[in-house]
Order: structure tokens, then sequence, then C-alpha cells
């Protein structure tokens, strides 16, 4: 266990606040979430706070449909940050940041639940994520989960972020397989990739998470 936690925590240059401060991530969140509240009938709220978990981004769903985007500022949770930021990529780092609420603002979507109960994976790929079942959840209905997250952000990126969008949504499937052997549940990859081959158009009565939705059950 010891060594599964060394190679995430040595993988990876650390970020703390002084490189990129809470306050901006949160103009930052404000702005996607409002972007992205359009199409919800019960409004998101963001709240910043220190929380034990080790992810500096969250959302919580609430059984009432409310859900709550969580930034959370731990050294040790925002440190995590370093999975997607780095020396290289600081132009793009905005970008990243909004990319990485609109996936926390994809599994606020009604139809990311309407997803993971209608969708199923193939064979190969539940029989791998069987194996690593340890949060209490399904590991399949994670993976749903996030690879339903993902491709909301994806599909923001592509609709926001002009010229910025393929770096970003690069760094963010890199950082998926980089980190997939530790993290089997979040490894999208793959998938990701399918994804991206093919025209990623919303069609004009489509909301983003309908969008999402049609797109990843006809790969
Ligand atoms: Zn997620």
């Amino acid at each position: 266990m010891l060594s599964i936690l060394l190679s995430l925590t040595l993988g990876f240059s650390a970020i703390d606040q002084e490189k990129l401060p809470a306050a901006h991530v949160e103009t930052i969140a404000r702005d996607v979430i409002e972007q992205l509240q359009i199409d919800m009938r019960v409004k998101p709220s963001l709240i910043v706070t220190e929380r034990p978990e080790p992810t500096p981004l969250g959302a919580m769903l609430y059984a009432n449909g409310k859900c709550v985007i969580i930034i959370n500022t731990q050294k040790n949770a925002w440190a995590q940050w370093g999975r997607f930021l780095d020396g290289q990529n600081t132009s793009n780092w905005d970008g990243i940041v909004a990319a990485s609420v609109a996936h926390e603002m994809g599994h606020c979507l009604r139809e990311s639940r309407e997803f993971v109960a209608s969708f199923s994976l193939e064979n190969k790929q539940f029989r791998g994520l069987q194996q690593v079942s340890n949060t209490g959840l399904p590991a399949d209905m994670v993976f749903k989960q996030e690879l339903f997250a993902d491709a909301v952000a994806v599909l923001y990126a592509q609709e926001t972020l002009a010229e910025q969008a393929s770096e970003v949504i690069e760094t963010m499937i890199q950082a998926r397989s980089k980190y997939g052997a530790n993290d089997p549940t979040h490894n999208t990859a793959e998938v990701l990739k399918k994804l991206l081959s093919k025209p990623m158009l919303r069609d004009d009565h489509e909301t983003l998470g309908q969008a999402a939705k049609r797109m990843l059950e006809t790969l």
C-alpha cells in the first residue's frame, strides 16, 4: 500500500496556492458553473473549504437533485493539481481548470444518472474493473460516472476553449492513462480517444448532457 502512495506523491510536481491561488480557481469555477447550469432545474452551488479527501475539486450529489461543487484547498489535495498542471503547460492552466470544473458539473447533470443506468460496458473492461472495486460503490458504476463526466469536459473544452481545446483535452487524456494503473476506475483514456475520433457536434436542440450521452452511446 505504501508503495502506491509513494508513486502517487512522487510522480508529479506538487502545486501549492502560491502557484495556483484558490481564489483564481473559484473565479474560473463560477464562470463554468454559470455556463453549464442553464439546463439544470436545481441550480448547483459552490463552496471553497478544506476537506480530508485527496482531490482538489469534487461534486457532491444529494437525493433531491441538488449538487454542490467543492473546491478543496487542503494542502495535499491542492498538490494533486500537479497531475494536470506543470511548467510546460502554464498557458493552458486556466483552460485545464475550466475543463476540470466542467467534469465535476458533468457529475451533476441528470443525463449522468441516465447514462450510468443504461450503458453497458464491454465485458473486457468490466472484468478488469471488478478486481479493483474498493470504494464501496460498484467499480463499473464509478467508471461510467467518470466516463460521462470526462465526455462533458471534452465537449465543454471543444465548444468554449477555441485553439486551446486540443491541448487541454490531450493533457486530460494523458493524465488519465498515466495514473490509470493506480486508478483504473478513472482510466477513461481509451474510450475518450475513440470519442474524439468521431465528429463531436451538438445538435441544435440538445443540451450538453444529452449530447455527451448520445455520443458515448453511439461509439
Ligand atoms: Zn469525476
